[in-house]
């Protein structure tokens, strides 16, 4: 199901507009106008322009399905409004070509479920990808038989971390370790909020930059231990890759620390902010 259709590449031939036009203009001649003056009123706010980059945000769904990906998706669009940025949104994986995928500097994966993508698809992201592109990964996003592309080794090589289970949703805190990373820059220290908190069957440390972990002593439910990675970011081939485990609740997605850390991955992931994406073999609280 397609969420949205202003597809930089033809989206306009391919939404129901031009069908609803000539129906109307079919209509009784006295409403014609009328009903045309809604129409053009109600389209006045479609973008035109291109923004400084543009994001594709990807929500498709097979297994288990985030209610939080409505907000995910208008908070998303909100951020590109305030700074700059261009934002479709698709659950349709037939975008996944390489003509279209060269419209984005980055493709949010926003807590996907299930194997979302053919073997055709999934060559043409990860040509994208290590040609230069971005994958932001919000939450369910992370590699994983119950989470995004259980079957594909070059998304779990990407993502270098694999889900096993998750806490229940609860307060904890999650510790900075990247500061100077644009998505942990604006947060504090130890910062404490709700999530369901995600366990992975093993760290990525030492293949990733880990750019925040979970103090497990906060909650109850973790399995990881004293290094807890829980966000992070790297390259892969020439393009970049950032994910954060956070994001299961509605409320993530108008709470300004989560949507500060969320625009600072997206940007990250699109290039178009610096971060050191060097692993990080040691924790440093
Ligand atoms: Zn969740």
């Amino acid at each position: 199901m397609e969420l949205q259709t202003r597809g930089l590449a033809g989206g306009l031939n391919e939404n129901p507009f031009g069908r609803t036009l000539r129906a109307i203009q079919t209509m009784h001649h006295l409403l014609t106008p009328i009903l045309l003056g809604l129409l053009l009123v109600g389209c006045a706010n479609l973008p035109l322009a291109r923004g400084d980059f543009n994001v594709l945000v990807f929500s498709r769904t097979l297994m288990f399905r985030h209610a939080s990906i409505t907000n995910g998706i208008t908070a998303i669009r909100q951020l590109g409004a305030q700074h700059g940025f261009q934002v479709d949104a698709t659950e349709d994986a037939s975008w996944f070509t390489p003509e279209k995928l060269t419209n984005y500097q980055v493709v949010v994966f926003l807590s996907t479920s299930g194997d979302i993508l053919n073997e055709e698809q999934q060559q043409a992201f990860r040509k994208y990808i290590e040609a230069g592109g971005g994958l932001a990964g919000v939450h369910a996003a992370v590699y994983g038989d119950v989470a995004t592309e259980g079957n594909w080794q070059w998304y779990g090589e990407a993502m270098c971390a694999a889900f096993t289970n998750h806490s229940a949703i609860m307060p904890a805190v999650v510790e900075i370790e990247d500061a100077k990373n644009p998505s942990t820059a604006d947060l504090p220290k130890r910062w404490s909020r709700i999530d369901e908190w995600y366990n992975f069957i093993a760290s990525p440390r030492g293949q990733v930059r880990v750019l925040a972990t979970l103090d497990e002593t906060t909650y109850q439910g973790g399995t990881m231990g004293s290094d807890h990675p829980i966000a992070w970011c790297k390259k892969v081939g020439k393009g970049r890759m950032w994910y954060t485990a956070l994001g299961h609740t509605e409320a993530s997605f108008t709470e300004p620390p989560f949507l500060a850390h969320l625009l600072g991955g997206i940007q990250v992931a699109a290039g178009v902010k610096r971060a050191d994406l060097t692993p990080n073999r040691n924790p440093q609280r």
